[in-house]
C-alpha cells in the first residue's frame, strides 16, 4: 500500500472532487477496481466504521421497539407490481434475476431495490388486530439499484448498505408520530453520535418516494453549502398496504387497512458524510463511537517497547488501541494515522519517558499535549469525551449564517451562489408550486428541498417566484 503513505495532494476547499477520491483510495476506504460499474469493495478502514455505525443505529432502533428481522433479498415481480405508483418509480432501477442455472424462472425476481413489497407481504399474515399495532420492524440489508444518474463512491452506488424500518399503523395520526419519532432518532444517532448537522424536511409533493402520501428527509449541511439526503420517512398512500390486504380488526372489531411509514438511514450514504463534513486537508476525522481504532501508539524509539506493551493492556480495558511497529519513520506514522483520523496518538519517546511525560496528539484539534505520565490514562478519557462534542460543534457552526432569506430569484441566486442556502415565502408545494421550482432549479441549479417539519415562522405576503399568496416557506439548497 505505497500509495496510502503520501498524504493528500489537493485541498479540500480547492478541489473537493478530488478531495474525495483521493481520499477513498489513499485512507483505503473502498477499491474502486471493481469490474461492475456503480459496484465498490468496501475496505476494512469503512467497515469497521459501518459496523460501528450500524449498531449505534439499532441500539435506538430496538430501545424505540423496533424488532430486527432479515428478509430474502429477492422480491416477486408480483409483489412490486401491487402497487402502481411503487413500480413505476422503480421499475428503472431494478436488477432482474431472470435464470437458475440453465433454468429460465417462471416469475422474475428484483434484487430488491427496497422492502415494502416484501415486508407486506408477510404483515398480511402476520397482523390481525389493534392489539399488535403498532407493529415496528427493521432489517440492515444491501440494496440494489440501477442508478441512472452519475455514480460516486458512498453517495450513490448500485448496491449500498442501509437499514429499512416498516412499521404498521391503526391511524394516520399514529404514523405522524411515526415520523416524528424518526426525525428525533435521526438526532440522537446522525447528529448526537456522528456529529452530523441536518435539516429535517418535509419534501415537495413533486419529489415524494413512489407510493409515498408524505415524504420526509433529513439533509445532511456539507462545508461547501451543498446538501446530502440521508435518512427519509414515508408515509405511505393507504393503497400500499391494502394492495397487501394488511388489515386489522379495531376496537369494535371492524376490518380496517393499516397506515405504514418506512425509514431509510443509509449507513454507507451516512459514512460519505462523515468523511465530507469532518475530514480536512490531512484526511478523515472520526467522532469516537464510529472510530475503527480510537488509540494508536507510535514507539518513537526501541527501547520504549515495553512501556508501549503495557499502555496499551491498561488503554484497551476503555478503549480500542493498537501500536504502530512498522519501519516507516515516526513523521510518515503520524502522517498515516492522520489521514486515518485516528482520534488519539500516543507518542512514546525515550527523553520524554525518562521525565515522567508522554505527548499525546488529539486529532479533533489537531494539537499535541505533553502530559505526566501518572495523568496519561486520565487524559485520554477526557479527550474521549470531548472529540466528539467538539466535531459536533464545529460541524453546526456551519449552519450559522448559511441559511438567508430571500425575496425573489435574484436574491436566491445570490444566496446559492455564496454556497448558503435560501429561505423563502412560497405559493405551493402542492402541485401548482411545481412551475416556480422548476424556474428556480432553471435559474440557480438548486432545488426546493421543502417545508421545515418543525418551522417556527408563519408564511405571509406573496411567493417569492410567482407573486401568488404564499402557503408555504421552503428551503431551497444546491444538492449532491
Ligand atoms: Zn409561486
Amino acid at each position: 500500500m505505497e500509495k496510502s503513505q503520501e498524504g493528500l495532494t489537493v485541498k479540500k476547499d480547492e478541489n473537493f472532487s478530488e478531495w474525495y477520491t483521493q481520499l477513498i483510495e489513499k485512507a483505503e476506504l473502498a477499491d474502486l477496481r471493481y469490474n461492475i460499474k456503480g459496484f465498490l469493495v468496501f475496505q476494512p478502514w469503512s467497515v469497521l466504521s459501518m459496523e460501528k455505525m450500524f449498531s449505534s443505529m439499532e441500539k435506538v432502533l430496538q430501545r424505540k421497539g423496533h424488532s430486527p428481522y432479515f428478509f430474502p433479498t429477492l422480491i416477486p415481480e408480483n409483489n412490486l407490481k401491487k402497487e402502481s405508483s411503487h413500480i413505476k418509480g422503480f421499475t428503472p432501477e431494478v436488477f432482474w434475476v431472470t435464470q437458475g442455472g440453465d433454468n429460465v424462472l417462471e416469475e422474475k425476481f428484483a434484487l430488491r431495490p427496497t422492502s415494502e413489497t416484501a415486508f407486506y407481504q408477510m404483515f398480511s399474515l402476520w397482523i390481525r388486530s389493534y392489539k399488535e399495532l403498532p407493529f415496528k420492524t427493521y432489517q440492515r440489508a444491501n440494496i440494489f439499484r440501477h442508478e441512472t444518474k452519475a455514480t460516486r463512491p458512498f453517495l450513490r452506488s448500485r448496491e449500498f448498505h442501509w437499514i429499512e424500518t416498516h412499521c404498521a399503523h391503526a391511524s394516520k395520526e399514529d404514523a405522524m408520530s411515526q415520523v416524528k419519532e424518526d426525525m428525533e432518532t435521526t438526532k440522537e444517532v446522525l447528529h448526537d453520535i456522528f456529529g452530523l448537522p441536518f435539516m429535517f424536511f418535509e419534501r415537495p409533493s413533486w419529489d415524494k418516494f413512489p407510493g409515498a402520501e408524505k415524504t420526509f428527509a433529513a439533509d445532511v449541511l456539507n462545508p461547501d453549502g451543498k446538501v446530502v439526503q440521508q435518512p427519509s420517512t414515508h408515509i405511505l398512500k393507504q393503497e400500499f398496504p391494502r394492495a397487501f390486504g394488511v388489515t386489522f380488526k379495531d376496537k369494535n372489531g371492524e376490518e380496517k387497512t393499516v397506515w405504514t411509514t418506512c425509514y431509510g438511514p443509509a449507513i454507507s450514504r451516512i459514512f460519505a458524510s462523515v468523511m465530507i463534513v469532518h475530514g480536512d486537508d490531512k484526511g478523515l476525522k472520526f467522532p469516537w463511537d464510529i472510530a475503527p481504532l480510537q488509540v494508536v501508539i507510535i514507539p518513537i524509539n526501541e527501547e520504549v517497547k515495553q512501556k508501549a506493551e503495557k499502555l496499551k493492556l491498561e488503554i484497551e480495558k476503555f478503549a480500542s488501541v493498537k501500536i504502530d511497529y512498522s519501519d516507516k519513520r515516526p513523521g510518515e506514522k503520524f502522517n498515516y494515522w492522520e489521514m486515518k483520523g485516528v482520534p488519539i496518538r500516543i507518542d512514546l519517546g525515550l527523553k520524554d519517558l525518562e521525565n515522567k511525560k508522554i505527548t499525546v496528539f488529539r486529532r479533533d484539534l489537531d494539537k499535541k499535549e505533553v502530559v505526566s505520565e501518572s495523568e496519561l490514562i486520565k487524559k485520554i478519557k477526557k479527550i474521549s469525551e470531548e472529540i466528539t462534542k467538539n466535531l459536533t460543534k464545529k460541524a453546526d457552526n456551519l449552519f450559522n449564517n448559511k441559511i438567508k432569506d430571500a425575496k425573489n430569484i435574484k436574491e436566491i441566486k445570490k444566496i446559492i451562489e455564496e454556497g448558503g442556502i435560501a429561505r423563502c415565502n412560497f405559493c405551493s408545494v402542492e402541485k401548482e408550486g411545481e412551475k416556480c421550482a422548476e424556474i428556480i432549479e432553471k435559474e440557480t441549479g438548486a432545488q426546493v428541498r421543502g417545508t421545515k417539519l418543525d418551522e417556527k415562522q408563519k408564511p405571509n405576503g406573496k411567493c417569492a417566484i410567482c407573486g401568488k399568496p404564499a402557503h408555504n416557506i421552503v428551503y431551497i439548497a444546491k444538492s449532491y
